[in-house]
């Protein structure tokens, strides 16, 4: 297979060059980063995670240069004057708008790359990107992370990272299985052997549950609700599974049909029925994924259950919703948002480790 040649090609210029890298790892700032659609974190080798902010880019909208990145440009949300708008580049998991991701990377980088001591040499990159992307899009991650000023950019489904980050054992010939579900996307996947056996990518995580909230909020109350409202309800008293003790939440927006300002009291049943359509559809992936993976796999993860990353594995119950359907233990990572980013971390560390798990690109026209 071609990925195989290049994988070839790769380790043979790593051999050669490994004395020197060697040095340069001594001084340089390994980094991982975990590019997501909600949120961004950057770890570095041997400090943990540094970084965490939002996936958000504030630009001018005639020229679309980038004004503002991060927790900064998401302030400005819903702020902006007239020429301004905040835009989220990786949402839905796709790539739309190169330069404006270039710029966040680099901002990143930039930003972990101050904290060393001497400013040079660039440093290494890993990347996580999504399952689901493209070939195109690969490279534009690729290229965007080597003009930020990496060395060396690899990249890493996020699954995969994800599964390293939460402790599974990928590379052993057991089977494990991982669920993260972001802001953008939920992706899915078994692993065995260091490899993706089976996997699924969806655009349905926390941001269709927060949409799911606006609906319900609207068609119930006649209550118009901001997505920060809503995505705040979901995190205080949002619920995918029947709760000991359920609780409640103020919900404000302004009245449909009044136009004024109004105040509701909503239950965390409530929300279980609101959030119901974007669960099920979480829910039907994971128990359609099991349905393609292999007896000899479903008999390990039987064993050692599912294991849920990403900030949406924090709905409440939401493990006990999927334990129910699929009749697996299903179990939250620790720390699930920083997954990916400490998964990224730790293949720096490892890198002859879990070089085979990185993502081969197809380098044909380019190489820097
Ligand atoms: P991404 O990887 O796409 O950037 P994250 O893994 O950072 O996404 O997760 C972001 C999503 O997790 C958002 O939809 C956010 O509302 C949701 N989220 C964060 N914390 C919680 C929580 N405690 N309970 C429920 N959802 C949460
Ligand atoms: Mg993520």
């Amino acid at each position: 297979q071609n990925l195989l040649t290049i994988y070839d090609f790769e380790r043979r210029y790593y051999e050669l060059l490994r004395p020197l890298d060697w040095v340069l790892g001594l001084l340089s700032l390994d980094i991982g980063i975990d590019l997501g659609t909600a949120n961004t974190l950057v770890s570095i080798r041997d400090k943990g995670i540094v970084i965490n902010e939002p996936s958000w880019v504030a630009i001018n909208k005639r020229t679309r240069r980038p004004l503002a990145i991060g927790a900064e440009a998401r302030e400005m949300v819903g702020r902006t004057p007239a020429d301004i708008v905040a835009i989220r580049p990786l949402r839905d998991g796709v790539i739309s708008e190169f330069e404006i991701t270039e710029a966040m990377l680099k901002y990143f980088i930039d930003k972990a790359h101050e904290q060393m001591i001497v400013p040079f040499p660039r440093p290494r990159v890993v990347v996580g990107v999504p399952s689901g992307v493209t070939e195109v899009e690969k490279r534009a991650v690729y290229d965007a992370t080597i003009s930020a000023g990496a060395r060396e950019a690899f990249l890493i489904e996020e699954p995969m990272a994800a599964a390293i980050g939460a402790g599974l054992p990928i590379i052993e010939t057991r089977g494990s299985m991982i669920v993260d579900i972001g802001g953008g996307t939920t992706e899915v996947a078994i692993f065995a052997m260091g490899g993706i056996v089976v996997s699924r990518s969806i655009r349905v995580a926390g941001d269709e549950m927060d949409e799911d909230i606006v609906q319900y909020a609207r068609s119930k109350y006649s209550l118009l609700i901001g997505e920060r409202m809503a995505e705040r309800v979901k995190i205080g008293v949002g619920s995918a599974f029947p709760m000991p003790e359920e609780q409640t939440m103020t919900l404000r927006g302004r009245n449909l049909i009044n136009g004024l300002p109004q105040a509701v009291e909503i239950s965390s049943i409530e929300l279980r029925e609101a959030m119901a359509p974007s669960v099920n559809i979480i829910v039907d992936t994971v128990r359609d994924a099991l349905d393609e993976t292999p007896p000899e796999l479903v008999a390990d993860l039987m064993e050692v259950g599912i294991c849920l990353a990403g900030g949406g594995a924090q709905i409440r119950g939401l493990a006990e919703r999927i334990e129910d359907a699929v009749k697996m233990r299903v179990w939250v990572a620790e720390d699930s948002m920083t997954c990916v980013a400490r998964g990224a971390g730790r293949v720096l560390e490892n890198l002859d480790n879990y070089r085979r798990v990185l993502v081969g690109l197809d380098r044909g026209s380019t190489h820097h």
